[in-house]
């Protein structure tokens, strides 16, 4: 037999849609050694996901293109609600904010997903060697269940093929108009087409076998990685298929800039959403494909979904406003059921993301968002292992919090589906109908939910939640966690800086210079951990005390600072380690903290990006940040925050002991670290 080619990778990430990209975006800051592959030629260029809710766009921002987005984008700020009046006609009924007002500093746009999958790649390109390898499928998958617990094995073993480029860029029809019926799943799925394809294909006969530590399936909702590992998506066993129509509209309908939800009498319903360049979007449900048990759905018949009947639709909807177009963008007829899988990964090796372990309908603009954020979640994780930061316990989290994200998504889009799809009801005896405050109500409520901003992860060993009540999140066996051990927050010294939730953002003056800051900015997507010692009014001698307490623990040699940190290596390149005082800015300077809080570089000096303080600036007001983080000035707090915003830990400012139990609980000593990885992480996390 002819020996293939072999190679060794860290991680090998299957898809390069949002979630694979979102993976390959966090091992270019750890500087792990991936791979990324797609059995598509291109990335794509229009349509398909275009809502970017604001908890993506703070991901984005901590990555450093959060810039991009805001500005190409369409930002919308207000939801219209239209529904039929006594005579049938439809009329706006109801405006409420798009976002709610408050909880973020963005609020949601929309953008297509070729712009979005744009950013990643050139983020990923500014910080590593990782680059998609297009026209590569693999077609045979192996896991050593026997290696998965040892840390230095590489247990699965991959073949690629390598597609010609014919192969790569599937028929997508001559119509004139680019359409999503490409990567539609409306059209049978062609992942064994290509595999039979490429058998007989001479010119692009190159396979490989690649060893990796650890994999993801990010290959979308068909995916090909679950099928090998013989995981399945439970759900309801109804599918709807959705016209989508990218237009620039001709309409004398008044909030055609406007997110819209018209329900009309008879007709149906259509979402409007405003999009970027002119452009509208139309989303209608078109039909529903019922299943017969387990077997395949009733067939839709693709000729008869075509941009026209997609406007016809909307037409009757709008009546008596008129719409046409002359520039459609792309269009698509979109087939989806709600399903989630029950388990995430094959033995914490072998990880499945986004659509390839969640699908719904797309009106609630969340499976872009939702499928980043799953590997916003998992990235991290993967590489903290891979470089031996972290042990591999932490990765049965991501099902744990992952999960239960999923599943409220498909029963969040359940109940919101009916609403939407259903007709309005004529009047009160009217059963089959919905009502159209119920409506509204679940709009509002859906808002909170849909933002991205309510994620609550439960209790872990990187939660560590108030209470004895140990949350027993999905295949985590939190309760084995030695109790004696187990750290707990004291979520009344900050009463609005929920662990299990994302830090809020409220703005922060820098001591040294008096610059603003959201608290946000301070909070890169770089892989550290932050400690935030929120020190008080260090004025009082009683407060100024405590810091200076934690201070000399955190400075004292054997400190999980140092025991975590590599020998020779920055001192913030696993911690940094960050200061907000609430006394005021001009009577207090970096020198009245002990030095660990502004540590002296013999190259650089003093490091004045450190410590903050929460006062009155020149320009942009007070950002109460105390206040709202409900902490009071006399008592202050010490904050554990993940590398992905998320609070793990509030307690006493002098508790180093907590601290240190926190980190020791899930982190491996510098010292017992694979020598490769320790160097490697030397190089990428020290600024
Ligand atoms: P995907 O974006 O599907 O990415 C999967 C990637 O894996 C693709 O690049 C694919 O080429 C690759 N891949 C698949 N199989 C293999 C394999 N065997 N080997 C190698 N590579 C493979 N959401 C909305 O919110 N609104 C919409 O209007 C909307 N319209 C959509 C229209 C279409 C046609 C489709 C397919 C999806 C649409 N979605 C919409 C859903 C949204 O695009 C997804 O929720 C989101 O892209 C999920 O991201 P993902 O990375 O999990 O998967």
């Amino acid at each position: 037999a002819v020996q293939l080619p072999m190679s060794e990778v860290d991680v090998l990430i299957v898809g390069a849609g949002p979630a694979g990209l979102m993976m390959a975006n966090w091992m270019s800051r750890y500087g792990i050694k991936t791979r990324i592959v797609d059995k598509r030629g291109t990335k794509i260029f229009n349509g398909q996901a275009d809502g970017l809710q604001c908890r993506t766009l703070e991901i984005f921002d901590s990555f450093g293109f959060g810039h991009r987005a805001w500005s190409e984008s369409n930002h919308m700020l207000e939801i219209c609600l239209w529904n039929p009046d006594s005579s049938g006609v439809i009329r706006r009924s109801d405006r409420i904010p798009d976002t709610i007002p408050g909880i973020s500093r963005f609020q949601q746009v929309v953008l297509h997903q070729g712009r979005i999958e744009r950013f990643f790649l050139d983020s990923i390109e500014s910080q590593s060697n990782i680059r998609v390898e297009r026209g590569v499928m693999p077609i045979q998958l192996e896991l050593d269940e026997s290696l998965a617990e040892d840390p230095e094995a590489y247990p699965i073993t991959v073949t690629l093929k390598h597609l010609s480029e014919a192969e790569a860029t599937p028929d997508q029809g001559n119509g004139q108009v680019a359409n999503g019926l490409f990567r539609s799943n409306l059209s049978s799925d062609d992942t064994q087409e290509l595999l039979q394809r490429i058998s007989l294909d001479d010119k692009a006969n190159t396979l490989e076998v690649v060893k990796a530590k650890y994999m993801l399936g990010a290959d979308g909702a068909r995916s090909w990685v679950r099928g090998q590992l013989g995981l399945q998506l439970d759900g309801s066993s109804t599918d709807y298929v959705w016209g989508v129509l990218d237009i620039i509209p001709i309409t004398d309908f008044p909030d055609i800039r406007m997110r819209c939800a018209i329900h009309s009498a008879s007709s149906g319903s259509v979402m409007v959403i405003p999009r970027e360049n002119k452009l509208v979007r139309l989303y209608i449900q078109l039909t529903t494909t019922e299943k017969d048990g387990d077997q395949k759905g009733a067939k839709v018949d693709r000729s008869t979904i075509t941009p026209e009947v997609i406007l016809q639709s909307a037409q009757r909807i709008l009546h008596p406003y008129k719409i046409s177009y002359e520039y459609c963008d792309w269009w698509t007829a979109y087939q989806i059921g709600q399903r989630v899988g029950t388990c995430f990964s094959a033995r914490e090796r072998i990880f499945l993301a986004g659509d390839a372990i969640h699908t719904h309908s797309p009106k609630a603009g969340q499976g872009m968002n939702v499928s980043l954020q799953d590997t916003y979640n998992l990235g991290w994780k993967i590489a903290s292992v891979v470089k031996g930061i972290a042990d591999r316990s932490i990765l049965k989290t991501y099902q744990s919090e992952r999960r239960r994200i999923a599943q409220d998504l498909i029963e969040f889009d359940h109940k919101f589906s009916r609403l939407f799809s259903g007709r309005p009801a004529k009047d009160i005896m009217d059963n089959e109908g919905i009502s159209i405050k119920a409506f509204k109500e679940a709009f509002e409520k859906g808002n909170m939910f849909a933002s991205g901003i309510a994620v609550n992860y439960g209790t872990s060993m990187i939660v560590a939640k108030e209470g004895d009540a140990v949350e027993q999140g999905d295949g985590l066996d939190v309760s084995a966690t030695d109790k004696t051990l187990r750290v707990i927050s004291q979520q009344s010294l900050a009463t609005s800086l929920k662990v299990g939730m994302r830090t809020p953002s409220f703005k922060v003056l820098n001591q040294s210079d008096a610059r603003p800051w959201h608290f946000q900015e301070l909070l890169q997507s770089d892989g550290r951990w932050r400690v935030v010692i929120f020190a008080g009014d260090v004025s009082v001698p009683e407060q100024r005390a405590k810091m200076w307490r934690l201070g000399e623990r955190l400075a004292a040699p054997g400190s999980f600072l140092q025991r975590y940190t590599v020998s020779g290596a920055r001192y913030d390149s696993v911690f940094d380690l960050l200061t907000v005082h609430a006394a005021p800015r001009i009577e207090t300077s970096i020198f009245d903290f002990h030095e660990v809080f502004r540590p002296f570089d013999p190259h650089q000096g003093w490091d004045y990006w450190k410590i903050y303080v929460d006062d009155q600036s020149y320009h942009e007001g007070h950002g109460q940040i105390y206040r709202n983080y409900g902490i009071d000035p006399a008592v202050g707090c010490a904050v554990i925050i993940r590398p992905d915003q998320y609070v793990s830990y509030v307690g006493t400012v002098d508790d180093y002991d907590a601290l240190d139990r926190f980190f020791s609980s899930f982190m491996t000593p510098a010292s017992q670290r694979p020598a490769d990885q320790t160097s490697r992480s030397t190089r990428k996390l020290a600024n």
